[in-house]
């Protein structure tokens, strides 16, 4: 049976180390470093960046790639439309996706924030922008001290102009998911926006300018649920970003070419850089924090300290908790398999969904009138169809009554509708036996395709009738 970690809220009990990270003036300034992680971080998110801004520009078959068309209530993606009726599988994916996260997190803690969260991703690239524009950690302690000027003017304009701009460029991305981003954006940028969609640009615009500019690991620490829950899928096995305090301690300066375990010194040379790249400005070396969010900073801080000092990397690095005891890390584990199995499950289980997706569908809406007597005397009820073509080519379809002897469909049996288009169609069922053997009989309505059999859709609806006619 897997343990939990319990997590240590350090915050209270030891505040010594935020003095250590922030200024003065209680703002966090990270200061810039390098390393594999910060590399593995800028290829990730500058992958996901490039997904997000560039593909609500793409289009397909004339049609923007990826649109969830509000007004039509329909999805667009690539080659494939999907309908209200569709949702369940998009249902699917996002607990697809949620049990995904969870394996992660067993496997790897908070990988997921720190490597792909847009509220991570985003911080960074605004941090990014104000190094650009103000410098690295020194400058901007010392810039914010300044007092105003030219100087800090012109610095904090264009910083801010950078993130503004950024903000509106990721408010119209986002909103032209949502209404067809071309004239979305002609009409923005000539500021004839207006409406619902201009309410959504800018009240994203706000969002990302606050959360990635202003609130940054504010959010991470006391709005994201998941920073809240996830510490329970933890378990000794769970490789998190720890310091090693068996290797570490006793800390403290010493000279590059003294032995230092001669003289007690652990390889922990209190630099304080781990604490300095850190973006919530925690102290990893005060244990497991639910501050942490695992974007290993520090592990490439401290990394190319040890190289200059000739000391092992991985001082700070992934570890589970077993191997900061001296155990080993038990990669094959119930928790972890179980999550993998039930993930595997069900992709497959989504994929034979997806293949099997209905590519017709039909809804029968039996007409509010009960009843009526046609021109020939017969009992008549009047249905609409409402049919959807999910294929993206024009398709003919041919209409009947399953097994329905004594009942005559009226209407359009054969009609064709549009690719990815809906038609509604008035039909009506006229009754030929004079005596109904129930006031109310179950007729099935069949619609096939004319060139594919395979494509067809059975809807069943009530035929009323009077008993004693
Ligand atoms: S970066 Fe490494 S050596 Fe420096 S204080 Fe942090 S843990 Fe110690
Ligand atoms: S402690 Fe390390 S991994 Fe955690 S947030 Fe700070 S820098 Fe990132």
């Amino acid at each position: 049976m897997s343990e939990h970690i319990p997590v240590q809220i350090v915050e209270v009990a030891e505040p010594s180390h935020k003095k250590k990270a922030a200024s003065s003036d209680g703002h966090i300034y990270t200061r810039s470093f390098s390393g594999l992680y910060r590399n593995l971080r800028l290829g990730g998110a500058g992958f996901l960046f490039l997904l997000f801004f560039a593909t609500a520009w793409l289009d397909w078959d004339g049609r923007q790639a990826v649109l969830w068309d509000l007004a039509e209530s329909k999805f667009h993606i690539f080659g494939a439309t999907f309908w209200p009726q569709d949702f369940i599988l998009l249902s699917a994916l996002l607990i697809i996706c949620a049990f995904g996260l969870f394996a992660i997190t067993v496997f790897a803690g908070r990988v997921w924030c720190g490597y792909t969260c847009p509220q991570s991703t985003w911080t960074w690239l605004f941090m990014w922008c104000e190094k650009v524009t103000e410098g690295d950690r020194n400058q901007r302690m010392k810039l914010a001290k300044a007092p105003w000027g030219p100087n800090k003017l012109a610095r904090r304009a264009v910083k801010h102009s950078l993130w503004l701009a950024i903000s509106v460029l990721t408010g119209l991305t986002f909103v032209g998911y949502f209404t067809p981003i071309r004239p979305l954006a002609e009409e923005l940028f000539t500021l004839q926006a207006g409406g619902v969609s201009l309410f959504w640009i800018l009240f994203f615009t706000g969002a990302t300018y606050i959360n990635a500019g202003w609130m940054r690991e504010a959010v991470c620490m006391h709005m994201c649920p998941y920073a809240r829950f996830q510490s329970v899928m933890f378990d000794k096995d769970t490789l998190a970003v720890a310091y090693d305090p068996r290797r570490g301690e006793t800390r403290g300066p010493r000279k590059k070419e003294v032995d230092h375990h001669a003289k007690g010194l652990g390889d922990c040379i209190d630099c304080q850089m781990c604490v300095q790249v850190c973006p919530t400005g925690i102290d990893i070396r005060d244990g497991l924090q639910m501050e942490c969010i695992g974007c290993a900073a520090c592990i490439d801080a401290c990394d190319s300290i040890m190289d200059k000092m000739n000391y092992p990397r991985g001082l700070i690095g992934y570890k589970s908790e077993h191997t900061l005891q001296g155990g080993r890390t038990h990669w094959l584990r119930p928790r972890l398999l179980g999550y993998v199995t039930v993930l595997v499950a069900m992709i497959g289980a989504l994929v034979i969904a997806l293949h099997e997706r209905p590519m017709v569908s039909m809804d029968v809406i039996k007409d509010r009138g009960l009843f009526r007597e046609n021109a020939q005397g017969q009992i008549e009820n009047i249905y609409i169809l409402k049919v959807i073509n999910k294929t993206q080519q024009p398709q003919e379809y041919q209409l009947r009554l399953l097994d329905a002897e004594g009942f005559e469909l009226h209407g359009k049996t054969r009609f064709s509708i549009p690719a990815g288009e809906m038609a509604e169609l008035p039909v009506s069922v006229a009754m030929l036996a004079d005596r109904p053997a129930s006031s109310s009989l179950e007729l099935d309505f069949e619609l096939v395709d004319s060139d594919q059999p395979a494509i067809r859709s059975v809807a069943r609806s009530r035929f009323v009738a009077p008993l004693n006619r």
